[in-house]
């Protein structure tokens, strides 16, 4: 039955069974939607060549000028002007970078190639920030975002990009609230992009004005996510900025040890193409080396800062690495140096934002303090203390405070001295929170640092069990399926064996009928010959070969029996005459009534055969002479007693009877009793026929 079920009306449900496996497999096979991308309209080449950290600047702005050069699409040599101008940023050619995006954007506007248009903008934007044009970056931004609303929302990356240039400038100009919300915006955009290495921008970028605020949790928390981040989205630059603010961080929490350690890390990050960056990060590297008495690597990595900045860096890279060195220096004891050094960074001033004129600023008036120029290091100091308060940098406010009342006692101010250090007392109150923090700051950081690599191992652990899940999800839809099949196939197997010993069964049954018919028949056939065989055909009597057997077998038992056998053989009277006066059918028919008569007349037992011809013999077992004698007469009489009637003619018939009885010879074989009785029955001819005759007598 259940064979049937699945072969039969379960057909259909296994079919169903079986597809939705195939679709389940097929779903956990194919990869998960990709969200849509904005086209763009630049050539696969351009992008790549833009995205390419691993040449150097250097390289990658001859290939670029040679695309310009060849290339014949008009937007693709447009595209080529972007590039252009963008190597010529990183080696630190302002001008003939910002020239190159004067002719891209004028190309863009020609061939209304939009996005090309709005990164000549962002470019252009990044130039000026980073060289403290202030005023001109707030048009270009203008610009954009007049271009980001004529879209209508339709680009949500250049709204993005718009809002991450305006936190710059405003965070170039001191403005940390406003710049930290348009990061955090910028930010909002990123997450919904689904782009972590840009969500990794702004999360570091959002972390540095948490730094130079005394947040430092907040900024710990912010760059350990934009670590995970950029590393997750393979970002080698980002990722190396990000352990930059680490190690920054670190080093204002007091904890310069980490510090250099996240720092150190950060320069194997570093490409051949970010030479901004190797700068940065050997400058940092300096000073937290110099906090931490280890002067001579202290010394080697200002020296790589000062010596790739002067072979390729930006106003605002040498301004720093120069007053690293000339910090250096100080610490050093070496006041000619680091005077040196000072200098050399003033010939970048006008090229450099605030912040770092601010620091090249304090950096001098530390100078002038260590050389005793009292008088003048207290004016260089009030000059940094205007400028620390327009960026709002209160870590520096605080030192440069410390510098202050310290020139201003040595002058002899005794009074603003005080105040001086009345204004250091209410900043380290209002900081106090936060210097009082910082060890729980730098403990907290330290947890969340923790909470993240364990929620990263912990989310790293349930992505494996899920592919695992997903795989094992995966095989046991393949074994269901195969499993299915292999059920399918048994189930077809048994139905098709069901099938042949059902037909072989009918099959043996048939045979078996037809065997038994067979033998029956073979029985009944065998039985009938037998029957023919000891049966004579006229009359119905035993013929003279059962009559002979049946002899044979009395006379074998006869000497165990008290009685004996006594045969008698009978021979009609005249037998021819009746064939030639009635015919041989009339013959025939008085055969049967003899045989008739002698069935009627002996007892049932009574062995009765035609010997041959007209005669017949009868044999008695168990019987004495005397009887067989009374018995023949009977017979006899009964014979003459009444004629045959055939076709109307009465026939008269009688019989002659010869008697043997092996008693009475002692015969023990039918030869002598057959001899006797014939003796006996000639006699009865003889002596007159119709009468009976006796061995005996
Ligand atoms: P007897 O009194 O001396 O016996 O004379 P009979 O005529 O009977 O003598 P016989 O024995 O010479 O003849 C027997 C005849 O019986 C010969 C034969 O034609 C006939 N006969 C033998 N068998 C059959 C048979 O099956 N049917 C018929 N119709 N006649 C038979
Ligand atoms: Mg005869
Ligand atoms: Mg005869």
């Amino acid at each position: 039955m259940k064979t049937r079920f699945l072969i039969g009306s379960g057909k259909a449900a296994l079919i169903r069974t079986l597809c939705l496996c195939f679709g389940l497999l097929l779903l956990n096979l194919l990869p998960a939607p990709a969200f849509a991308t904005t086209p763009t309209t630049e050539p696969a080449d351009i992008a790549a060549l833009r995205a390419s950290q691993a040449r150097s600047a250097a390289d990658l702005r001859l290939q670029a000028i040679k695309l310009r050069n060849t290339v014949k699409d008009p937007k693709h040599r447009a595209w080529a002007a972007l590039a252009l101008a963008e190597f010529e940023n990183d080696l630190e050619n302002a001008d003939a970078a910002l020239a190159m995006l004067t002719q891209a954007y004028n190309e863009a506007e020609n061939l209304k190639l939009d996005d090309l248009k709005f990164l000549s903008l962002n470019a252009r934007s990044t130039i000026l920030v980073n060289r403290g044009r202030s005023d001109e970056t707030d048009a270009v931004l203008k610009e954009m975002k007049a271009m980001v609303d004529a879209g209508g929302g339709a680009r949500p990356e250049w709204q993005a990009q718009w809002l991450d240039q305006r936190g710059v400038l405003e965070r170039k100009l001191g403005h940390f609230d406003s710049s930290l919300d348009y990061f955090r915006q910028s930010l909002g955009i990123y997450r919904k992009l689904k782009d972590p290495a840009n969500m990794a921008r702004e999360l570091n970028s959002i972390g540095v004005i948490h730094g130079r605020t005394g947040k430092f949790s907040d900024a710990v928390v912010a760059h350990t996510e934009a670590l995970e981040l950029s590393r997750k989205a393979g970002d080698r630059a980002e990722t190396a900025r990000g352990l930059r603010m680490l190690g920054v961080l670190y080093r204002n929490l007091d904890d310069e040890e980490l510090g250099s350690q996240s720092l150190l890390e950060g320069l194997a990050y570093v490409e051949e193409r970010n030479v901004r960056e190797a700068i940065t990060l050997h400058g940092e590297l300096s000073k937290s080396l110099t906090l931490l008495d280890r002067m001579s690597e202290a010394e080697y990595h200002a020296q790589q800062a000062v010596k790739l900045s002067k072979l390729s860096g930006s106003p605002p890279n040498r301004v720093n690495s120069y007053a690293r060195m000339a910090e250096l220096k100080l610490a050093q004891g070496k006041i000619d140096d680091a005077d040196y050094w000072t200098k050399l960074g003033f010939e970048s001033f006008n090229d450099v934002a605030i912040r770092d004129q601010t620091l090249l600023l304090f950096t001098q008036a530390k100078v002038s303090a260590a050389r005793g120029q009292s008088e003048k290091a207290l004016k260089e100091a009030q000059n940094t203390l205007v400028n620390v308060r327009k960026i709002g940098d209160r870590i520096l406010e605080r030192a440069v405070l410390d510098l202050l009342a310290e020139q201003q006692l040595k002058v002899g101010d005794a009074a603003s001295a005080y105040i001086t250090r009345k204004e250091h007392q209410a900043l380290d109150k209002a900081l106090s929170i936060d210097m009082a923090a910082r060890k729980i700051s730098a403990l907290e950081g330290k947890l969340e640092r923790e909470r993240s690599e364990a929620e990263r191992a912990m989310l790293e652990r349930d992505n494996a069990v899920q592919a695992l899940t997903l795989s094992r999800q995966r095989l046991l839809g393949m074994a269901l399926i195969a499993g299915l099949a292999v059920l399918l196939v048994i189930a077809g197997l048994l139905y098709w064996r069901y099938l042949s010993v059902k037909r072989s069964e009918a099959e043996i049954s048939a045979s078996r009928d037809k065997l038994a018919k067979m033998h029956t028949s073979l029985i009944d056939s065998s039985a009938a010959l037998e029957r023919v065989a000891h049966t004579d055909a006229l009359t119905g009597l035993g013929n003279r070969h059962a009559l002979t057997k049946k002899m044979e077998q009395c006379l074998a038992k006869g000497t165990e029996q008290r009685r004996g056998i006594c045969i008698q053989l009978l021979d009609l009277d005249f037998f021819k005459q009746i064939n030639d006066k009635h015919g041989h059918l009339a013959g025939d028919a008085v055969l049967r009534e003899v045989a008739a008569r002698l069935t009627a007349t002996l007892p049932a037992n009574t062995a009765i055969g035609r010997w041959g011809g007209e005669e017949f013999i009868l044999l008695f077992e168990q019987i004495h002479h005397a009887d067989a004698m009374a018995i023949a007469e009977k017979v006899r009489q009964v014979i003459a007693a009444t004629p045959v009637i055939f076709e109307n003619q009465s026939i008269h018939i009688s019989t002659s009877i010869g008697i043997a009885c092996n008693r009475d010879l002692n015969a023990h074989s039918t030869d002598p009793l057959l001899a006797a009785a014939d003796a006996a029955l000639y006699r009865a001819k003889n002596n007159g026929r119709n009468r009976v005759e006796t061995s005996a007598g």
